[in-house]
């Protein structure tokens, strides 16, 4: 279970995000939807640690934060927060001078200091997993984005996170790329992993999430089931963007 509870977020006066309370249970897949702006990838780095809350709880399996003005977030509490979570990004950021295996190797070997034969059939295994099991060897730059982003998520899910955050994880690819990448993801959530994600493609949003969650200006604006907010949404600034959008 993942739970955010009271948690604001201001950069110098700037509230960006207000009061969010949202509970996340395991297994579950929530989509982050709204405007530019409103504050979705804030949640999701308030959700690693990326981003320091400036109030608020955090609990995370068994760990829980609370976090008060001008009080530090002990190091050590950052970093175990961190090790339960796996992120993917819009760009794939994958490491340009690693093969795609070694880029899913990297965290195993480096952070977690796995032997390197167990890091490699992990590896390996999570290749197999996003299709990308034939591309071990490749380079970055020789993949498509559809499959460096294959092997993000793979590079994401290797030390086991607790849950897999992915911002806008579709937007920088063609559709028939990105229904790839959907593809994987429908995959994953149907195997019971737990997923928060932020995107603008309400297609991915209807198809995977369980529960989908309204943003705008730092705050929960209505948060249902798909059919709830894409279908009969209860809020006008719900409707109106929703119709904006499709
Ligand atoms: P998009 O759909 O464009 O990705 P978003 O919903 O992900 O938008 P955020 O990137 O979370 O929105 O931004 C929310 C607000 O926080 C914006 O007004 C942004 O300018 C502001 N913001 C984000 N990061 C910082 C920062 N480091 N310092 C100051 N303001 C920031
Ligand atoms: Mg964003």
């Amino acid at each position: 279970m993942i739970e955010l509870s009271h948690i604001e977020k201001r950069f110098g006066e700037a509230v960006i995000l207000n009061d969010i309370r949202i509970a996340m249970p395991e297994g579950s897949v929530t989509a982050l939807v709204g405007p530019s702006g409103g504050g979705k990838s804030t949640l999701l780095r308030c959700i690693n640690l990326l981003e320091i809350p400036t109030a608020g709880n955090l609990k995370l399996g068994e760990e829980t934060l609370r976090f008060t003005p001008g009080q530090k977030t002990p190091w050590a509490a950052i970093q175990r927060i961190r090790r339960q979570t796996g992120m993917v990004f819009q760009n794939f950021q994958l490491f340009p001078h690693r093969t795609a295996l070694e880029n899913v190797m990297e965290g195993l070997v480096t952070v977690l200091k796995w032997p390197k034969d167990k890091a490699k059939a992990r590896a390996m295994e999570l290749l197999t997993k996003v299709g990308m099991a034939h591309k071990a060897d490749a380079w970055p730059t020789t993949l498509s984005g559809g499959q460096q982003q294959r092997v993000a998520i793979a590079r994401a899910l290797a030390p086991s996170p607790r849950v897999l955050l992915c911002d806008e994880p579709t937007s920088a690819l063609d559709p028939e790329l990105a229904a790839e990448v959907v593809d994987v993801l429908a995959k994953l959530a149907s195997e019971g992993t737990t997923m928060v994600m932020a995107t603008h493609d309400l297609r991915l949003a209807s198809s995977i999430a369980n529960r989908v969650i309204f943003l705008e200006a730092g705050r929960v604006v209505e948060a249902g089931s798909s059919a709830d907010i894409f279908q009969t949404p209860r809020e006008e600034r719900t409707r109106r963007f929703v119709a904006s959008v499709t």
